[in-house]
């Protein structure tokens, strides 16, 4: 449809899983593709939509689509399977109506960019004639693996003492690949809907990754042969990076709500660098055992702690912890995660490694200390040890639980330890990386100016 003088270049919808972990960075890129002239319209589900706190994000359109779950969301479905069969077939009717209510309204859209774990609504793009960009939220390398899963160039199960060899990637142990991979059977539900992000990758007129071509270039360069891929990240505010954005601060999207009054006020109080900061991002569920040797192992450490505990896993924290530790830690349900990162008083991380947390303290030269719990997490794990050498991995026991012992020798490891200066050094170099990759002439700012020449283009 022909839209004469319209004040942008192109309008693209963008289409997040309705996650945390998913919004935040494809909100950022929306920001990139604004900053460039062009109009972006973010759907999030009628669910998120409800009861998400939004900040100023004025220079993006938001608009709903349905999961089929307007009223509670994943956590009101009645199994991972319902709630994914529901968001594929609610959500392709009414991602449809979406763009073609937009259309009506003199908004045409040119561009849809979905996001991985939402092949079908490349299936919408098609069928009413826009470009189907795919966003995928993961690394390179993840990825990598999953395709090799889907193609069957990976068998599964994978035997527990096997090294996978794959192209562009270290040699990785069984329990290095993504937990849907290396549990395979355990979460049916999840490998399906992770191993087939590849089902119709082939039709998508772009793929890009929420990553940087100095982070993964082996792998990066392996999977440009198959498709139109690019590197656009790290996803993180500008101001945080490339300060190109004026007042982009802020994801400006939380579905919670974040502590951050006290969070600063509490860290502005503490020595530089003598804070441990701990978050397991916005899903993951350790066992009760789990969190009391963490609780354990930051009450017996030497550091100051903020950590955040949300409040559907607070009751999972040892009698009166908050009030016996309250001289030395803080615990909060949820935090303003980058200001806290970029706060001078943290010294170490202590993260699941779910890959924003990871791209966060990577652009921000915090060190880590890696307790993934599922998914994609063991993999950065093993990244951030060994290939990018920003921090250390804690090792489970037999039972897969962190032991306090384990996670204090851990932070130790980081603040006094052997590894500390070499570590520091790494993360200080990818900090700067991160910060030239979205600078002026850096490789993802050229992709992403290559990426909005075309879509005028076309
Ligand atoms: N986050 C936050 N406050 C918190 C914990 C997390 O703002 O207290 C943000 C964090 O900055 C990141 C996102 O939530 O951008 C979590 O994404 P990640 O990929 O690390 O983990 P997930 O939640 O997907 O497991």
């Amino acid at each position: 449809m022909e839209t004469p003088n319209r004040a942008y270049k192109a309008h693209v919808l963008v289409l997040p899983y309705p996650a945390q972990g998913h919004i935040n960075p494809m909100l950022q890129f929306s920001k990139r593709l604004v900053a460039r002239g062009v109009k972006a319209t973010l759907a999030n589900s009628v669910y998120i939509s409800k009861s998400m706190h939004k900040d100023q994000i004025s220079t993006i359109d938001t608009d709903t689509f349905s999961d089929g779950h307007d009223d509670g969301g994943y956590d009101n479905a009645e199994n991972p399977e319902a709630y994914l069969t529901k968001l594929r077939d609610v959500g392709s009717r009414t991602l449809a109506s979406l763009i073609e209510k937009l259309n009506g309204l003199g908004r045409p859209v040119d561009a849809l960019i979905y996001d991985g774990f939402l092949p079908w609504a490349l299936d919408v793009a098609k069928e009413l004639g826009i470009l189907g960009v795919v966003f995928f939220t993961q690394t390179c390398a993840v990825n990598s693996i999953y395709y090799h899963v889907h193609e069957g160039l990976l068998s599964l199960p994978l035997s527990p003492d096997s090294t996978i060899l794959l192209p562009g990637l270290p040699p990785l142990e069984s329990c290095e690949t993504p937990s849907f991979v290396y549990a395979y059977g355990l979460h049916p539900s999840f490998y399906d809907l992770l191993v087939n992000q590849f089902s119709n990758v082939d039709k998508a007129d772009w793929v890009l990754f929420n990553t940087f071509y100095e982070l993964e270039k082996e792998v990066v360069d392996w999977m440009s042969k198959l498709w139109r891929v690019r590197t656009i990240g790290p996803t993180l505010p500008s101001m945080y990076l490339d300060q190109k954005l004026k007042d982009d601060i802020d994801y400006g999207i939380n579905l919670f709500k974040p502590h951050s009054t006290v969070c600063m006020n509490w860290l502005n109080a503490k020595p530089s660098g003598s804070v441990v900061y701990v978050s397991f991002g916005s899903m993951a569920q350790f066992e009760p055992e789990q969190m009391e040797e963490i609780a354990w192992g930051l009450n017996q450490s030497n550091y100051n702690f903020l950590w955040v505990v949300r409040a559907t896993e607070e009751a999972k924290l040892p009698n009166n912890f908050i009030n016996d530790t309250a001289e030395k830690g803080l615990v909060v349900t949820w935090s303003p995660q980058l200001e806290v990162l970029a706060h001078e008083s943290i010294g170490c991380f202590v993260t699941h490694c779910g890959f924003n947390s990871v791209l966060e303290a990577l652009s921000l030269g915090v060190p880590m200390v890696g307790v993934p719990y599922w998914s994609d997490q063991a993999t950065n794990a093993k990244f951030v040890e060994d290939v990018w050498g920003i921090g250390i991995r804690a090792k489970m026991d037999d039972k897969g639980i962190v032991r306090r012992e384990v996670l204090e020798a851990c932070m130790k490891e980081v603040f006094e330890g052997k590894k500390k200066n070499e570590v520091k050094m790494n993360a200080m170099k990818w900090k700067k990386l991160a910060k030239e990759a979205l600078g002026d002439g850096g490789s993802s700012d050229k992709n992403i100016d290559e990426f909005v020449a075309e879509l005028v283009r076309s």
